[in-house]
């Protein structure tokens, strides 16, 4: 799906929640799925990112998106229940959420891992993911057609030395994923991972550092497949994990992420 072309109105009237949607792949998102129709509902920790995103939906001439302004780390399910309830009041409906704010954990081996780094780590990562869905899914099951999309990594499909708490984190998300994708299989909801696969972003850099940022492709050319699962096209697509730079895929202990 990596040359898929979506049509421009593929998303005309959706209302799409994204997370990290104020850097790197969840920004760039946020911009096409406005492009193509969609309010944007965009969730981050930085307010500046966000309304950075904001401008440019606007001066693109997308739909007024909306902000909501959380730290997954300190969230609980209150923050959850409330965010659902305002969804509900201000736009009605919610028809898709890409799951996409991830915390880059220090690469450490797995004796060092500190107890505070696991907890922030699956904190942000898996817990905030599990209850955001919980308090969503009333509304993602009223609409006719609704997709969750949550983030993996190369490391979420096979351990690799060293990655210890975000690669458990990923192969965590990939579980709860198939979990739910089969407990809403006869619903019109549909649950899948995207792998972005190596992208030219800020956690990128820090994760390879002596790394050329020029070598690798930017969140804009992973989109096809983002607009592909937040689209009628994927209706039938349930329970899969998909990778958005499907040639790039390299094998264990190569330097994908
Ligand atoms: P970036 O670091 O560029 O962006 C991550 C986003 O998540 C930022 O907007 C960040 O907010 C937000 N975020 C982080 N922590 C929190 C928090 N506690 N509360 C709210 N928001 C938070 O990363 P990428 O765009 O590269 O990554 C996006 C997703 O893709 C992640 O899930 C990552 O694991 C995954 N991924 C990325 C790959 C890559 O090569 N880039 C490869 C494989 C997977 P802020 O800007 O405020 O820090």
């Amino acid at each position: 799906m990596h040359d898929y072309q979506a049509a421009s109105d593929l998303l005309n009237d959706k209302v799409i929640l994204i997370t990290g949607a104020g850097d790197g792949i969840g920004r760039q998102a946020a911009l096409h799925y406005g492009a193509h129709g969609a309010t944007v509902v965009l969730l981050g920790r930085t307010v500046n990112k966000l309304g950075a995103v904001y401008d440019e939906l606007v001066a693109q001439g997308s739909p007024e998106p909306a902000i909501i302004p959380l730290d997954l780390l300190g969230a609980t399910k209150n923050h959850y229940r409330d965010m659902a309830e305002t969804l509900k009041q201000q736009f009605g409906r919610l028809d898709g959420v890409l799951f996409n704010a991830g915390h880059l954990s220090v690469l450490s081996p797995f004796e060092m891992i500190g107890e505070d780094e696991w907890d922030k780590v699956i904190q942000i990562n898996l817990k905030s993911q599990f209850l955001m869905t919980q308090a969503l899914l009333p509304l993602l099951k009223a609409t006719p057609h609704s997709s969750i999309v949550y983030t993996s990594s190369g490391v979420g499909k096979q351990g690799r030395a060293y990655w210890g708490t975000y690669a458990i984190s990923k192969f965590a998300t990939e579980g709860m994923m198939q979990v739910l994708a089969d407990e809403l299989s006869n619903t019109t909801v549909r649950v899948n991972c995207i792998n972005p696969g190596a992208t030219r972003t800020d956690m990128r850099a820090r994760a390879y550092p002596g790394e050329d940022p020029a070598s690798l492709r930017t969140p804009e050319q992973i989109m096809p497949l983002y607009l592909y699962l937040m689209g009628k096209d994927s209706q039938q697509i349930n329970g899969q994990s998909l990778d958005a730079q499907p040639d790039k895929v390299r094998p264990l202990y190569g330097s994908a992420s």
